[in-house]
């Protein structure tokens, strides 16, 4: 018999939990496959450990890591991936907004309809704060504008794989882990399903505004070296304009002499090269950090317990 496993980051996820598996038991008997849990405890500060070690004793088809301190979501993913031993994976969070009821119509596709993975975005994006859609929409427009990888706006992480892309995704082992971007990049044949947005089961999310916005940069630095681009574009442009004047200034200077004129604009202009020459080095700086991090070679998470 074949099996599936759904790998599920939580991160002081108590009350969800058993909401999850509970839900997710409740369609097992669609699905002509076993199902195995691996979940990832992203170093919480509640009872998720307790919980997981709780349904481990009474299931044993349940499995899980648990991290030394919070590593992030995208830490939590790689594990759960590495964990998971079935045929087919799913990745999905533990607050019920990837619906376990969309599991045997994903399992049929990739298994009846010849498709590699199953991925799903949201159809809307009601129930979101305005400001937040907006930031989201001129996110995904840049990103797409900038990168030869396609990064789908409201793509979710809820996704159903085969073994041999998770295997890719797992191969892929950069520090900077993107996986909007690294489950666009390894390819394979997808199918996109979409839905409503559902709002969480219980708790509550742990993306504030600020940490979406250091996301959405990390994103576009790693699939993107238009920025670094742009550095040099920019810089070429001063250049001619600077020429330009130059010649404007002598010219001037020769058919009407000199007169002593101009403080304000040369400051202004001094202002303006000094900004542009610190953002261009402030992107320089971004990229030359994260090859910092790639070649330190650090562990992209460390584990404490393991079931
Ligand atoms: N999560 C995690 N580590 C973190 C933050 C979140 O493992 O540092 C997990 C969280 O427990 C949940 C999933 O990632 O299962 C999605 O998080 P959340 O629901 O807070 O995000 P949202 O759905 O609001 O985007
Ligand atoms: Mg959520």
């Amino acid at each position: 018999m074949e099996k599936i496993s759904l790998v599920v980051p939580c991160y002081d996820e108590e009350e969800s939990i058993k909401i999850f598996y509970n839900e997710v038991l409740k369609y097992e008997k669609q699905i002509d496959a076993e199902i195995e849990f691996c979940f990832v405890d992203d170093g919480s500060k509640d009872h998720t450990l307790e919980i997981f070690r709780m349904l481990r004793e009474k299931d044993k088809r349940v499995h899980y890591v648990s991290f030394s301190r919070n590593f992030g979501k995208e830490s939590g993913l790689l594990a759960g991936l590495e964990l998971a031993t079935g045929d087919y994976v799913a990745t999905m969070d533990v607050d019920l907004q990837d619906p376990p009821y969309l599991l045997p119509e994903m399992y049929k596709a990739v298994k009846e309809e010849g498709y590699d993975c199953v991925a799903t975005k949201r159809s809307t994006r009601k129930g979101e704060p305005p400001i937040r859609s907006f930031f989201a929409r001129i996110f995904y427009h840049l990103i797409n504008k900038m990168s030869t990888t396609e990064i789908v706006n409201g793509a979710r992480d809820y996704r159903f794989m085969t073994r041999q892309m998770v295997d890719a995704v797992i191969a892929d082992g950069e520090y900077n882990r993107f996986s909007k971007g690294i489950f666009s990049w390894v390819g394979f044949k997808t199918k996109w399903i979409s839905y409503e947005n559902i709002e969480r089961s219980a708790g509550k999310t742990k993306w504030s505004f600020w940490k979406l916005f250091k996301y959405a940069i990390e994103g576009i630095l790693a699939y993107s070296t238009v920025p670094l681009s742009f550095a040099s574009f920019l810089g070429v442009i001063l250049f001619l304009i600077s020429i330009v004047s130059l010649i404007f200034i002598i010219v001037r200077r020769l058919i009407f002499g000199d007169p002593v004129a101009g403080w304000a604009s040369i400051v202004s202009i001094l202002l303006l090269i000094g900004g542009i020459v610190m953002l261009c080095l402030g992107i320089i700086g971004l990229y030359v950090s994260k090859i910092y991090l790639e070649t330190k070679k650090r562990q992209i998470y460390i584990i404490k317990e393991k079931a």
